[in-house]
């Protein structure tokens, strides 16, 4: 049988740059400068540049770039934050853990980013923030949300973990809240060789208190006058993310030749949604994720097939467990519940090779068209 089709195939994307990466650690071992230092301070200004912010500043992953971006932004408990219940845990995680409350606001099925209508509904006179998520690499709709969040008096920090490079009226993911939080996971479009984040800003002051929170709160050293924590990134990972920097443009492209075949390939197959960049938007496709009431006969058709695939997510957040105490109930956000049910990853990597997208596609398609008669 065939060989295995990965979700993305990591270790072929990073062969040609194992010279780079090999080159930035023995760099590394002979500075000795493992934490900060220049390593850090290059990629710090060489992301800045990419993304079009003022200011960027690593964190040890995207998770603390959000949580340090809530501290620098300064939370009260009972401070309630707008946010999507679809999302992966950890944009609601963060709010949480500071002692503050997310408020969910159900999602527009054709995007699976919140409703700016609904997302301003949920706005009450405790809200002091909205948390949009660009999910899957596609940007929400922030000229409504930038808009409520005038209107209401509230900061914006994006979740643009999964969106770096995408753009929304040709405006940068990430750069137009207040901050923004990137998150160099490595199955993100642009990841780290293990754990790393960042967060970006225009606004100079907050850029310096992140720059404190991230040393928990001391300047100088040992005088502290916040209380933070080690968000710090690690240089290695600063390194291998310069080192990978240049090639983020070319396997945005190779995401969207795929996603073009995918458009060619899945066209017209019955019960079978395909995703969409909507107008305005620059997609980066950091998923591909599709939709079908009859997602299990998929996953059993892909399973067998070889070919890798996820949900992304099977429990949206205002019905996990630990939420339990905010009270919501099932049918809540019905849009958001229809998605976990319904949606499905299947491969997305810039280096996809048309005889393997083909595989995927049969096999979506074998399982998805009651009769055997080919096309159409
Ligand atoms: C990946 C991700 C995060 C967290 O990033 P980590 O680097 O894994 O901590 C936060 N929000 C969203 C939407 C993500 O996809």
């Amino acid at each position: 049988m065939s060989a295995a089709i990965p979700m993305l195939d990591l270790p072929r994307l990073h062969r040609p740059l194992a010279t780079a990466f090999h080159g930035a650690l023995d760099e590394l071992l002979e500075s000795g400068a493992f934490i900060g230092g220049e390593a850090v301070a290059r990629f710090e200004s060489e992301l800045a540049a990419r993304v079009g912010a003022a200011h960027a500043v690593g964190t040890s992953s995207g998770t603390d770039a959000l949580l340090a971006g809530l501290m620098a932004l300064g939370l009260k408990p009972g401070d309630e934050i707008a946010t999507t219940p679809y999302t992966f845990f950890a944009t609601a995680g963060v709010i949480h853990r500071q002692g503050a409350k997310p408020v969910f606001a159900d999602i527009d099925p054709a995007t699976f980013n919140v409703d700016p209508a609904a997302l301003e509904a949920a706005i009450t006179p405790r809200t002091v923030g909205i948390v949009p998520v660009h999910l899957f690499g596609q940007c929400a709709d922030m000229g409504r949300i930038l808009d409520t969040a005038a209107r209401h008096g509230l900061w914006v920090l994006e979740d643009a973990a999964q969106a770096i490079g995408a753009q929304h009226g040709g405006r940068q993911a990430g750069t137009m809240g207040a901050l923004g939080a990137f998150s160099f996971f490595p199955a993100k479009n642009l990841g780290a060789l293990g754990d790393g984040g960042a967060v970006v800003t225009n606004d100079a002051a907050l850029a310096d208190r992140l720059r404190v929170l991230r040393e928990h709160g001391a300047r100088p050293r040992y005088h502290h006058a916040l209380v933070g924590g080690n968000f710090r990134l690690d240089a290695l990972q600063a390194a291998f993310l310069s080192a990978k920097l240049p090639a983020l443009a070319g396997w945005e492209e190779g995401r969207r030749r795929v996603v073009a075949r995918y458009g060619e390939l899945l066209a017209g197959v019955r019960d079978l949604v395909l995703p969409d960049e909507m107008p305005g938007n620059r997609h980066v496709w950091n998923q591909y994720v599709v939709r079908t009431p009859r997602r299990e006969a998929v996953v059993r058709a892909l399973a067998s097939a070889g070919v890798g695939h996820a949900v992304y997510y099977p429990v949206p957040l205002h019905l996990q467990e630990c939420f339990a105490a905010l009270g919501y109930e099932a049918g809540a956000f019905p849009e958001s519940e229809r998605a976990a049910r319904e949606t499905l990853a299947l491969p997305i990597d810039p280096l996809l090779e048309a005889v393997d997208q083909e595989r995927v596609a049969a096999a979506v398609r074998g399982a998805l068209e009651d009769t055997k008669k080919g096309d159409t």
